[in-house]
């Protein structure tokens, strides 16, 4: 008698699992957001094989004022791409290390992780990773990257280059990058969020160079088109041939003041590039 409790556990368990991975696993596709929060904590813990067997979508990460300001950043971030915001839910419970960008157009992110990100980096990691997220969307929506390589490398760094974009931009975060920085080294940090899981994303140094290119690239209002061309175009030439062509000519779509702006900064992404320029000197750029 006394593995009677712990085997009706078990079978109870089975069957949320099963029911869960039949009906729910998609809180958008399924239109189904709505009933998916209101029971997923008691009835439903399966989310997909990306989260922990027991997490749940909730309403709330953290708290209501963390709730408030990332669900307000992915307001600010739609905003700044001209985008209708992306649907975004929470993922709840162990197992939530983790913030992913799904094809079929919304975003979970995971409670661990935000509160990792907090706790290290500040609520502005929290805006990146999110922002970093919203790349993808943007990918998705516009068949981006232009730049095709055998690995997820150029699609992470792109990601990154948006979320370097967002955080500069006067209508996005507005970040200094000595604000900007210290929090972009715990992203890369701890690594890459998307669906994807295979294959390589970029060095550290890579990641950092992506970013600060986009960064720089907030200096001006761009299209997603348009950072997508002048992402690549500056990228090829310090990322693809390890020395940087003196001669690079400006293409006739690409703004003759940021073409000058970003040249005088091809020296330093080179070198964040290729690591010369450390983490710590990385902070430290103006
Ligand atoms: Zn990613």
């Amino acid at each position: 008698m006394k593995n009677l409790k712990p085997f009706i556990l078990a079978i109870t368990a089975l069957i949320f699992i099963t029911s869960c991975s039949d009906n729910d696993t998609n809180p958008v596709e399924n239109q189904n957001a709505k009933l998916f929060e209101t029971h997923s904590h008691e009835v439903c813990s399966y989310i997909d094989s990306y989260w922990g067997a027991n997490a749940y979508i909730g309403s709330t990460i953290l708290n209501q004022s963390e709730t408030n300001f990332i669900t307000s950043q992915n307001v600010k971030i739609a905003d700044v791409f001209n985008i209708n915001t992306i649907p975004l839910y929470f993922a709840k419970g162990s197992g939530t290390a983790n913030a992913i960008s799904y094809g079929s157009g919304y975003i979970i992110f995971g409670e661990e992780l935000y509160n990792m990100a907090l706790g290290q980096g500040g609520r502005i990691s929290c805006a990146m990773v999110q922002a970093h997220e919203v790349g993808h969307q943007l990918q998705y929506q516009n068949n981006l990257p232009t730049r095709s390589e055998s690995t997820a490398r150029a699609t992470e760094l792109e990601a990154d280059g948006f979320a370097g974009y967002y955080i500069k931009r006067p209508n996005g975060y507005n970040a200094t990058w000595t604000q900007a920085a210290p929090a972009y080294n715990f992203a890369a940090s701890i690594g890459d969020y998307n669906t994807t899981s295979s294959g390589h994303h970029g060095t550290p140094a890579q990641r950092r160079s992506a970013f600060r290119l986009g960064y720089l690239l907030g200096d001006y209002n761009l299209s997603v088109s348009s950072f997508d061309y002048n992402f690549f175009y500056y990228y090829d030439n310090y990322v693809l041939p390890g020395a940087l062509r003196q001669d690079l000519k400006k293409p006739d779509d690409i703004d003759e003041d940021l073409h000058k702006f970003i040249l005088s900064k091809m020296e330093e992404l080179r070198r964040i590039n290729s690591g010369e320029i450390s983490k710590e000197e990385f902070e430290k750029l103006q």
